[in-house]
Parts: structure tokens; sequence; C-alpha cells
């Protein structure tokens, strides 16, 4: 098997350190078993993904050395892969959804969507809404389907609550519970797939054996595991990292600490500087030197090694680094 691992940021503001050290773990991962490593650019939110954005993440890369393995062929050159340019594919996984009985057609107005929401809160417990909630009649889908009435694409998911185990590479096996997991609109009333399904699509098409992503994704396996299955497809291995805190273990926030690469690219700051102190984040080098190179850290990466107590990213002790150089 080759390891294949990728980065998949949502291109909706200035490229974040936090982007930086994903890519870099998951860099270092593939390198390390002699792997692939892709960048997938998820635009699926039309509203808030701009080209400007995506541009400042492949410069961020680029000048840190996080250089990505394959694209789509660009005309000699490769780019990224683009999820807004691959809509037609996740619209053809989703139909094969509805047509094995996995998904369903939702056609619940937001007023109705909101009542159900309230109802729930009130009965108290979890707030996921469940198809068997959503579901309407056929009768009733064949009229609002006759008006044309806008509809979404939603994940069927196992009614009510109990144990949810999902494996983690650094976490050992994690307990989620069924109820917290809601009908998932998959797929937009625009045609739009959501994260969700384009992500497991995507990463099945694109042969990803490794998914090592921020922690604050945990919550959205126990939908990817059902996807796996609902498709017949084998689960990439996952692996949340801890998030980036500020020095008081907040989350990390561009007020305390400045969060663009953009930020120390004009600064001066140098991108192996940057680069040492992101890697150093989850794991230290077996000498406990202070400073090494991206090949150093290609050598020595050890996922197990990584520390889940929430590391700290200090800009001080970024400068304090960078002056080594
Ligand atoms: N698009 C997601 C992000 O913005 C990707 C999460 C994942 O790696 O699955 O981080």
């Amino acid at each position: 098997m080759t390891v294949r691992t990728r980065i998949a940021p949502s291109p909706t503001g200035d490229p974040h350190v936090g982007t930086a050290y994903i890519a870099l773990f998951n860099l270092c991962f593939a390198r390390q078993h002699g792997g692939q490593f892709i960048l997938r650019i998820e635009d699926t939110d039309q509203v808030r993904s701009t080209p400007e954005s995506e541009q400042a993440i492949l410069d961020s890369l680029r000048w840190l050395g996080l250089d990505w393995d394959e694209g789509p062929d660009k005309g000699g050159d490769f780019g990224p892969y683009r999820q807004s340019e691959r809509k037609d594919i996740y619209v053809k996984y989703a139909q094969q959804l509805i047509d094995s009985g996995h998904a369903f057609h939702c056609y619940r107005t937001p007023e109705e969507l909101d009542e159900l929401r309230n109802a729930r809160r009130e009965a108290g417990g979890f707030a996921a809404l469940k198809p068997s909630e959503l579901k309407l009649s056929d009768d009733e889908v064949a009229k609002r389907k006759a008006a044309g009435m806008p509809y979404v694409i939603r994940m069927n998911v196992p009614e009510g609550e109990g144990p949810c185990p999902v494996d983690d590479m650094l976490r050992g096996t994690i307990e989620l519970d069924w109820g917290q997991v809601d009908a998932q609109i998959l797929l937009k009333s625009d045609g739009m797939p959501t994260y969700h399904l384009a992500n497991v699509v995507d990463d099945h098409l694109m042969g990803i054996t490794h998914v090592l992503r921020g922690e604050e994704w945990i919550n959205s396996a126990p939908k990817h595991k059902l996807l796996y299955e609902y498709f017949g497809w084998d689960m990439p291995q996952l692996c949340h990292l801890p998030l980036l805190r500020n020095p008081d273990k907040s989350k990390l926030s561009k007020r305390k600490n400045p969060t663009s690469i953009l930020y120390y690219k004009k600064m001066g700051y140098l991108p192996e500087a940057l680069l040492n102190y992101l890697g150093r984040m989850g794991w230290s080098m077996p000498d406990e030197s202070e400073k090494f190179s991206l090949q150093q850290m290609m050598d020595n990466f050890d996922v197990q090694r990584v520390s889940l107590g929430g590391p700290i990213f200090d800009v001080e002790k970024l400068s304090w680094l960078n002056s080594l150089w």
C-alpha cells in the first residue's frame, strides 16, 4: 500500500499557521513512508471562498517548501485539486446513495426545520434531527416536488442513541454517540455538496490512506464512517491532531498571536524558522536539538510522539527561534 496523505484547506481567509502545521505533519508522515502528499482546495462554499485566498494558500505553502506531489494537469504543470471543478462527481455519488436507500430528498422548509429543532430542544437530550423526523409522507413529497419546491439530499443515520466508536491513530478509540449525529445534508439545494460528502468522496477517489487533520473534525468522523460504509469503501486511518493554542491555552486567535502566514512572510521571518517552530508543536527531535531542517523532520517524524496536551504557539518564542538562523 502506498501511503497518501492530504491537506484540504478551505480558501475563506488568510492562510492560517494551523494549515501549515497540519500540512507539515501530513507531508512528513507521507515522506517517511515513501508516500505522496496532496493538496485539495475545498471551495464548495461559494459565498465564502475567494480566488485571492486560494492564491495566498498556494503561495504560503510554496514559501514554506511544503510542496505537494500531484494535481490535475494544467497544461504541463499541475494545480491543486479544486472541489468546485468536481461538482458532477459529487452529484453522481449523492444519487448513488439515494438509489441504495442511504439518502433521501428532503423538502422541509426552513420554518419547519426551526419548529423541529425547537421541539427537540424542549425535549432535552441531543439536538440532532433524525431521518424519521425529517421525512415527509410520499404524498407530501410528491406535492412539494410538483410545486417545484427546493430540496436537499440528506443522509440516513441511525435513529436514537448508542455508542459509536471511532478509531484514531493518536487517541485510540474515541467514544462518540449516534445521538449526536444528525441526518446531515450531503447535497445542497443549489447542487453543491457539503464538506462531508465531498471530503469522503475525494479522499476515496484520491486514494488517501491516512487523514491527519485538526481535532475540530472529530465530531464529523461518525458521519464519514457511515458514508464509507454506505459506499462500501475502506475508510482511511484517522488522526486528529491537537489544535494550536495561545500561551494562555485559549484557542489560537489573531488578537493574541498573529495567525496569518502572510504576516510572518511580510515581517521577514524565515520560512525555515516557522516550519521548525511548527514541527516542535507536536514532537521533539530525539536528541532534543533546537534547530532542525524539513529533511530532519521528515526523517524523524513519529506521530505517536505527538503530545495531546494542546501545543502552544507563541510569537515571542518564534521570534527567538528565528534569531538562531
Ligand atoms: N476543508 C476542511 C478544512 O477547512 C478540511 C478538514 C479535513 O481535513 O477533513 O480544514
